[in-house]
C-alpha cells in the first residue's frame, strides 16, 4: 500500500503545525505538483464563474486561491534556507517556473480582469466593505492596471516589449560588478607592506595567493572580507589608495562598464511609468509605500541632511585633527576607515568579547520573553508536541497573559549548521488569517547564527547579537499579534519602508538599563553589566552618527534623482554622462570630490536589487523607530497604555491599511523625523514635562 503523502493530509498537531518528523525531502515534489494542479483548478472554477462578479466570488476568490501551493511553497523555501539540501534545491528548481507561470496566467488573464474591473467600479467606494477588504480589493485591481490591463492595440503590445527587454538588464548589471571584482587582484611582495593588516586577514591573503599559484606573496581582492582589514588598518596608505580606487570605480570605464545599461535601465522604466499612467518610475514605485509620494522622500531627505551635513562636517573636523596629530595632515576618502578605527579605540577602548560574560543565551532569551510579555502581555511556553527539524530547534506556545487565549506558534533556531543560510531572518510557515473559511493563527520562526556552546559552557552573545535577538523577535511578535481576515495583509506583510519598524524598535530596549537587568546577568557571578563598560556601549553607538547619516542621505538623493527625472532632460543636459549627472545631485551631500568613479555605476541595490526609488527606506525605517521608542518610553520604558495602543492600532493591523494612516492612529501624528538626530546625540533631547 503506498503510504501517505505527510504534505498532503493534516498534521493532527497543535495549531496545525507541519510533522517535521515524518516529512521527508522526497515527500516535496509530489505534493507541490498537486498543489499547482488545486490552484490552477481555482482559478478555472474563478474564470468560469457564471454569477455575476462580487467582492466574494471574484477578489476573495482570488485571494484565497492556490492555499495549498502558498503553504507547501513557504515550507520549501523555509526549509531551503534553514536545513538545506541539493534534493530540496532541485525540487526548488523544478517548481518555480511552474508556480510562476501559474501566477502569470492568473495575472494576466483577460476574463479574470474583467470580473475584477466589474467589482471595482462598482464597489470601490462601497462604504459596506471593511477598510481591509478596500486595501485588498485596490491592490488586485492595481496589480492588473500595472500589468497593463487597461492599455490597447500598441500600448500593450509596447509595455510586453518592456517588461521582457528588462528582465536580464539587472542581473547584467550586477554581473559587470561582481566581474569587476573579480578582475582586481593587489598582489603584495614585500612583508613590509603588510603592517597593521590583522594576522588572519594576512594568513587569508597567502592562502589566495597560493590558489593562484604564488607562493610567499599575498593577494587582496575587492571581496569585503579582504578589503575591509586593508581599508581599516594597513599602515601603508598606497595600498589602500589602490583598493579604495579599483572598488570606487567598479562598473565605470572598466571592461565591465555599467554606463550603457544605466541608459537603458532609466529609459525603459521611464517609458513604462509613462505608458501607466504616472509621471515617472518613482511615482509608480512609491503610491503604495508609506512615503506615497517623491515629494514626502524629498522633504524627508532635506530634513535630515539639514542636520546631518553639519554633524558630518564636525566628524570630520575631529577626525582630521586625530590623524594630524598622529603626523598625517591631507584627509583623503581612503584615509577615513583607518582613522576612525584607531579613534573609535581611543575613545571607547572596549571589545565585543568583554560584554559577552554577561549575556549567557538562556538568560538572555527568557529576559527577551519577559520584555515581550511586559510589553504586550503575552506568554511564551516551551511545548514539545511540536516535531521540529533539528534537535537545536525549539517549539513555543505563545499565548495571551490575561485571557489565556492561543496567540501563535513560534520556533526559535539559533546556531550554525550546514545547510542553514547565515545571517539572521524571521519568517512564517503559516501567516495569520483565514484558510478554508477558518481564521487561524500564525506558525513563525527566528533563524539566527549565534555561536554554538562549547561542551560545560553555554554559549555566550555579543551585544550586537543581542540586538539581533530582539530585532527578529520584534518581526516574529509583528507577525503573532497580527489580527486580520485575509493572509495576505496579515504582519508583518506591509509596504517595506514600514516593515522594519516592529523590528528596529526593539533594539533600542536592548540599550536600556531596565530592560538589560532583565536580559543580562554574568554567566559565572550573576553580576551586573559594569557602569563604565555600559556607558561606553551607549556612547560608541553614535560614533561618527553625522557622516554615516550624511552617506546614506547622499545614497538615497541619488536614488531619488534617477528616477524621478525625465531621462529626456538627462541627455539634454548631461549628454546622459552618468559621472556629471551624479556629481550634480549629490554635491550637497558628500564631504569630498568625487576621486574615483561614480557611485551609481556599482549601485547595484538601484540598478539590479530592487531598492530602485526605495533607498530611503533604511533611514525611513529608522526614523520610524527612534520616534516610536521616543514617544513609547517617554514616561516609562514600559508604558503598558501606549504599548497596548502600538500593538491594536498598528502592529496587529498588518497591511490592511496605508502604514501611514496606521501609524497616525497610534502615535497622534507623524513621525518626527528629528527623532533620530535626537538619539543619535545630534540634536538636544527633547524636553520632558515632569
Ligand atoms: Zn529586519
Amino acid at each position: 500500500m503506498a503510504s501517505v503523502n505527510p504534505l498532503l493530509a493534516p498534521s493532527g498537531l497543535p495549531n496545525e503545525a507541519p510533522a517535521f518528523d515524518k516529512i521527508k525531502d522526497r515527500h516535496f515534489l509530489s505534493a507541490l505538483r498537486t498543489a499547482v494542479k488545486e490552484a490552477r483548478a481555482d482559478i478555472r472554477a474563478l474564470k468560469n464563474n457564471p454569477e455575476t462578479p462580487t467582492f466574494a466570488n471574484t477578489i476573495e476568490a482570488l485571494e484565497l486561491a492556490g492555499e495549498r501551493l502558498s503553504i507547501l511553497s513557504s515550507l520549501l523555501s523555509n526549509q531551503m534556507l534553514a536545513a538545506g539540501t541539493p534534493k530540496l534545491k532541485a525540487t526548488e528548481d523544478k517548481i518555480s517556473p511552474l508556480r510562476a507561470r501559474f501566477n502569470m496566467a492568473a495575472l494576466t488573464d483577460t476574463k479574470i480582469f474583467k470580473r475584477v474591473k466589474a467589482v471595482w467600479d462598482q464597489h470601490h467606494d462601497d462604504p459596506t466593505l471593511t477598510t481591509e477588504q478596500h486595501t485588498l480589493l485596490k491592490k488586485t485591481y492595481d496589480g492588473f492596471r500595472n500589468g497593463g490591463a487597461l492599455l490597447k492595440g500598441a500600448d500593450k503590445k509596447r509595455l510586453k516589449e518592456i517588461v521582457e527587454e528588462m528582465s536580464t538588464l539587472d542581473s547584467d548589471f550586477s554581473e559587470n560588478v561582481k566581474k569587476d571584482v573579480e578582475a582586481f587582484a593587489m598582489i603584495i611582495t614585500d612583508k613590509d607592506d603588510l603592517k597593521g593588516i590583522p594576522e588572519d586577514a594576512v594568513a587569508a591573503a597567502a592562502e589566495e595567493a597560493k590558489t593562484r599559484g604564488l607562493e610567499n606573496q599575498w593577494v587582496f581582492t575587492l571581496d569585503y572580507p579582504s578589503y575591509g582589514p586593508v581599508a581599516s588598518y594597513a599602515e601603508n596608505r598606497s595600498l589602500r589608495e589602490k583598493m579604495w580606487r579599483a572598488y570606487g570605480s567598479r562598473g565605470w570605464q572598466t571592461e565591465h562598464d555599467n554606463q550603457e545599461l544605466i541608459r537603458r535601465i532609466l529609459t525603459l522604466k521611464h517609458e513604462r511609468a509613462q505608458l501607466l499612467g504616472y509621471n515617472n518610475h518613482a511615482e509608480t514605485v512609491l503610491e503604495d509605500r508609506m512615503a506615497q509620494t517623491p515629494q514626502t522622500v524629498a522633504t524627508f531627505l532635506d530634513q535630515l541632511k539639514n542636520v546631518y551635513k553639519p554633524a558630518a562636517l564636525k566628524d570630520m573636523e575631529s577626525l582630521r585633527a586625530f590623524a594630524a596629530q598622529m603626523g598625517h595632515d591631507d584627509l583623503k576618502p581612503w584615509d577615513i576607515t583607518f582613522y576612525a578605527e584607531k579613534q573609535k579605540q581611543e575613545l571607547y577602548g572596549f571589545s565585543s568579547e568583554d560584554l559577552k560574560p554577561y549575556f549567557p543565551l538562556e538568560k538572555v532569551l527568557a529576559g527577551t520573553f519577559q520584555h515581550f510579555s511586559q510589553q504586550f502581555g503575552i506568554q511564551f511556553s516551551e511545548n514539545k508536541q511540536y516535531p521540529t527539524w533539528h534537535p537545536d530547534v525549539k517549539a513555543f506556545d505563545v499565548t495571551d497573559e490575561k485571557t489565556g487565549a492561543f496567540v501563535g506558534t513560534l520556533y526559535t533556531d539559533f546556531h550554525p549548521r550546514k545547510g542553514k543560510k547565515g545571517g539572521a531572518w524571521m519568517t512564517d510557515y503559516r501567516a495569520q488569517g483565514l484558510y478554508q473559511g477558518q481564521i487561524e493563527r500564525p506558525v513563525i520562526a527566528i533563524e539566527c547564527n549565534f555561536t554554538k556552546p562549547l561542551p560545560g559552557k553555554p554559549a555566550l552573545l555579543d551585544h550586537d547579537e543581542v540586538t539581533t535577538l530582539f530585532h527578529e523577535l520584534g518581526h516574529a511578535v509583528h507577525g503573532l499579534v497580527s489580527d486580520v481576515t485575509y493572509r495576505s495583509k496579515a504582519s508583518p506583510y506591509v509596504p517595506w519602508d514600514a516593515v522594519e519598524l516592529p523590528s528596529q524598535v526593539q533594539e533600542n530596549w536592548a540599550f536600556t538599563r531596565e530592560t538589560l537587568a532583565l536580559i543580562s546577568g554574568h554567566y559565572q557571578t550573576g553580576e551586573k553589566i559594569p557602569e563604565d563598560l555600559y556607558q561606553k556601549m551607549v556612547a560608541s553607538k553614535n560614533y561618527m552618527a553625522g557622516a554615516a547619516g550624511l552617506r546614506q542621505v547622499n545614497l538615497a538623493t541619488l536614488d531619488q534623482a534617477w528616477y524621478n527625472t525625465n531621462p529626456k532632460d538627462i541627455e539634454d543636459k548631461f549628454g546622459f554622462n552618468i559621472f556629471a549627472f551624479e556629481e550634480a545631485v549629490t554635491a550637497d551631500t558628500r564631504l569630498f570630490p568625487m576621486l574615483a568613479g561614480p557611485t551609481s555605476t556599482s549601485f547595484t541595490h538601484i540598478f539590479s536589487g530592487g531598492y530602485d526609488a526605495g533607498y530611503y527606506s533604511y533611514k525611513w525605517a529608522e526614523v520610524l523607530d527612534a520616534d516610536a521608542f521616543e514617544y513609547l518610553t517617554e514616561l516609562t520604558t514600559y508604558d503598558s497604555y501606549r504599548l497596548n495602543k502600538y500593538r491594536k492600532e498598528f502592529l496587529a493591523k498588518g497591511g490592511t491599511d496605508n502604514p501611514a494612516t496606521l501609524y497616525r492612529n497610534f502615535r497622534g501624528q507623524d513621525a518626527d523625523p528629528q527623532a533620530l538626530p535626537r538619539r543619535e546625540g545630534l540634536l538636544p533631547p527633547k524636553p520632558t514635562f515632569m
